[in-house]
């Protein structure tokens, strides 16, 4: 079923597809990898359990034939997979994708974005939750300063892998103090910073609900500084709800996953470092194409399998969540990124 775009069962396209490349992160975010869990004795997967390039540029460009038009990097840590700058230029000469992003902590960027900007990445995302040195090195949890992920920031404008996003996880009482700070920073630089609400993903980062500061709040404590208005989606299924500065300084955005859950637009299928195809942030359980791949099935088959799983897909957990008390299983954020 090539060139025929693909709906589901709520007749939603699948037209984004982020991949992960790689388990493994530098960085032990309290919220996402926490040390207790992912320490000394987590057992990452090994090199050849993770897809090859050529697998993943094989399924990327099927899902390609299927509507897939913007693909973003991600993990673990994508930077850290060997020679990300090939897979990035294998996935920028198929057919059809004319966005391909990576969100990323930043500490490898300062050396890499020239390359892979060279390989053929349109921009990136950069997680940053604070401008504040203690309070980001008490979330990262590894004592990263803010400086070198500010530096990786200007290094990927510089290599014109724009317009460069932030993203902000924001937790009540732990960096909530800090949505101003970020706002005026980097009000007026062309980067757009995404305030996202807290999520309960995984089973390990404690999540809870007094913990989430909803966007609305984000965005009253950001206009009583510096006045703001909302911008119109620039297309359906955009994540992050648009506002920009009234005098002209530029962009913001919330994600607002937790409060108005965004559901009925997703167009997201999410690829596990190891080959598994999740078609919800939220699911439990995924399609493992590595045993189709390595098991010798042609394109059509795997193609057959793609189709199947993402006509039959239902999923609506954010908004099931929020109307209900029942505590859905859930997978790690590191597992299929974010
Ligand atoms: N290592 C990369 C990075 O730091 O951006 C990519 C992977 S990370 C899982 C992708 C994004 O998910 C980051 O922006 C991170 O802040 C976000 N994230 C992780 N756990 C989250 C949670 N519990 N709620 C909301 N966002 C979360």
């Amino acid at each position: 079923m090539a060139n025929i775009p693909l709906v589901d069962r709520y007749q939603r396209p699948v037209r984004d597809l982020r991949i992960s490349v790689t388990d493994r992160c530098n960085f032990r975010c309290t919220y996402c990898m926490p040390k207790e869990i992912f320490g000394r004795d987590y057992e990452f997967l090994s090199r050849d359990l993770l897809l090859s390039f050529e697998e993943i540029t094989r399924l990327t460009g099927l899902f390609a034939e299927r509507g897939v038009s913007k693909v973003r990097l991600t993990g673990g840590e994508p930077l850290l997979r060997k020679g990300l700058e090939d897979l990035v230029a294998m996935l920028a000469e198929i057919p059809g994708i004319d966005d391909l992003t990576l969100t990323t902590n930043g500490s490898l960027l300062g050396r890499k974005a020239q390359s892979l900007a060279e390989a053929g990445l349109s921009r990136v995302t950069v997680s940053l939750d604070s401008l504040d040195d203690e309070v980001f090195m008490a979330m990262n949890d590894v004592g990263y300063p803010v400086a070198r992920v500010l530096e990786g920031i200007e290094a990927a404008a510089a290599a014109g892998l724009t317009p460069v996003k932030v993203n902000m996880v924001v937790k009540r009482g732990v960096n909530d103090g800090s949505i101003v700070d970020m706002a005026k920073h980097f009000r007026g630089s062309g980067h757009i910073v995404r305030f996202i609400e807290f999520m309960d993903v995984g089973t390990t980062n404690g999540w809870c609900l007094d913990d989430v500061v909803p966007a609305h709040e984000v965005i009253e404590r950001i206009n009583a500084a510096f006045p703001l208005e909302p911008v119109d989606p620039a297309y359906s299924g955009e994540v992050a709800d648009r506002w920009r500065y009234r005098d002209g300084g530029g962009e913001i955005g919330v994600i607002t996953s937790v409060t108005q859950p965004f559901c009925s637009t997703c167009t997201r299928a999410r690829l596990s470092a190891e080959g598994s195809l999740y078609t919800c942030l939220f699911a439990t359980a995924g399609t493992d194409f590595r045993a189709f791949l390595r098991g010798g099935a042609d394109d059509s088959e795997i193609g057959e399998v793609i189709d199947r799983v993402w006509a039959t897909r239902t999923d609506r957990y954010s908004e099931i969540r929020s109307d209900a008390t029942v505590d859905l299983p859930k997978v790690e954020m590191s597992y299929i990124g974010g």
